[in-house]
């Protein structure tokens, strides 16, 4: 882009064939996470992609440019990382926005008042309060329904629906949905399917190869992977979903900062490895806690007592790092939770680092009570985000934590 030297043309050809070999689906994961859009710099053959911090491009002359503009609109940092995440999820284009909420309205943005969305009971806590609280007075309509059976979305499909949202594991509760048997639903009423794969990343779950129209994450989670950074991506599959999306990057402005997106681009080179591990040490623990007197019951679809463990196997390449557990009531997690020295005690996920909640209080307290209850949510619950620490050190940290129970 800035020195047509054989280093630019190598670079060139270097990520031309590796979009000809995504395509073909010839390349493997790990190598597409650490080559797709992080082809060394051509100017220089820095083996690290440069940040671009800068507002505008000078232009050579009027109507003659390099291929930006305003950074708004576009960043060079920022089209390295939606040429990786759209590799990563086998889709055409992935828009990045500010973070995974602004990526959530930004697809909302696609629709128009009077068009209805069917959604899952149980999304990621911020999803219902956009929906509720500020996108209702926009004149969208929202239908919430228990997912895991397509049959409830088939029902709740009308005339004037436009989505179906999902979210797969549910967050606390680790409950699936069939991806690809909605997809069909969809498929057959004309209805766009967005699923959102924070919770797996698209290390253990395609949901594009499943059926799905778009796919949505927080990129501040695994695919980061640092918590270091907030994020969001859209990852689209026609054409038409690109072009609304990027026109609304530059209309909204919710875009992520290059430094964010490079960030992101670090993050995701070890995205591999972190999950294989993730899911290593997820395994070791839910068995852990399965097998605790003091636990009372243990929620992660790697468990063969998991209710849809057939589908987990069949739709994720590895059960991941999210493990909820009951330990009974509110005062035996408040002490399991003061207690806990390796885990450590706070929101989000998908960190190197363990990090341990509480549900009711923390990520699900907007709910209520009564909304909490509905879809099963307990005030004893508990729920980790294992990281890639020495597993004996986290199981360690959590035995000693029970025994204050
Ligand atoms: C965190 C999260 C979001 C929201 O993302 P932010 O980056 O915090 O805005 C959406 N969906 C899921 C499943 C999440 O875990």
């Amino acid at each position: 882009m800035v020195c047509a030297g054989a280093g630019a043309r190598a670079a060139a050809t270097l990520v031309w064939s590796l979009k000809l070999m995504t395509k073909n689906d010839q390349i493997g994961f790990a190598t597409r996470a650490i080559h797709v859009g992080q082809e060394p710099d051509a100017e220089t053959g820095a083996v690290s992609p440069p940040i671009h911090p800068t507002s505008t491009y000078v232009q050579q002359e009027l109507g003659k440019n390099k291929g930006y503009e305003y950074a708004r609109t576009s960043n060079p940092t920022r089209t390295r990382l939606e040429q990786n995440l759209a590799a990563l999820e086998g889709g055409i284009a992935a828009p990045v926005f500010a973070s995974g909420m602004a990526a959530i309205n930004a697809i909302c943005t696609m629709y128009k008042s009077g068009d209805h969305i069917v959604c899952g009971h149980n999304l990621y806590g911020g999803v219902p309060r956009l929906f509720n609280q500020v996108l209702v007075d926009f004149g969208l309509e929202f239908t919430y329904v228990d997912t895991s059976e397509p049959r409830n979305v088939e029902r709740a499909i009308r005339k004037n629906t436009r989505m179906v949202y999902v979210e797969t594991p549910t967050n606390p509760l680790m409950v699936l949905s069939d991806i690809a048997a909605i997809s069909r639903v969809c498929r057959q009423k004309k209805v766009e399917l967005v699923v959102d794969n924070t919770f797996m990343s698209p290390y253990f779950q395609q949901p594009i190869a499943l059926g799905a129209d778009m796919v949505v994450h927080s990129t501040t989670k695994f695919l980061n992977g640092h918590s270091d950074g907030l994020g969001g991506v859209v990852v689209c599959t026609r054409r038409d979903q690109v072009e609304k999306l990027k026109f609304i990057q530059k209309c909204a402005g919710a875009i992520l900062s290059p430094f964010e997106c490079w960030l992101v681009l670090r993050g995701v080179k070890t995205l591999a490895v972190r999950m294989e591990q993730h899911d290593r040490n997820g395994r070791f623990v839910a068995d852990f806690l399965a097998r605790h007197k003091k636990v009372k019951k243990v929620f992660y679809p790697g468990l063969p007592e998991h209710p849809q463990y057939e589908l987990a196997q069949r739709q994720m390449g590895g059960f991941g790092a999210m493990i909820t557990f009951e330990t009974g009531s509110l005062s035996n997690a408040k002490k399991l939770l003061k207690r806990v020295r390796v885990c450590s005690l706070g929101e989000s996920l998908g960190g190197v680092e363990t990090l341990i909640s509480h549900p009711a209080t923390m990520t699900h307290a907007a709910l209520g009570e009564k909304g909490r209850r509905a879809i099963g949510i307990t005030d004893g619950m508990v729920r980790i985000s294992v990281g890639i620490e020495n597993v004996e050190d986290i199981i360690r940290d959590l035995d000693d934590a029970l025994s204050a129970i």
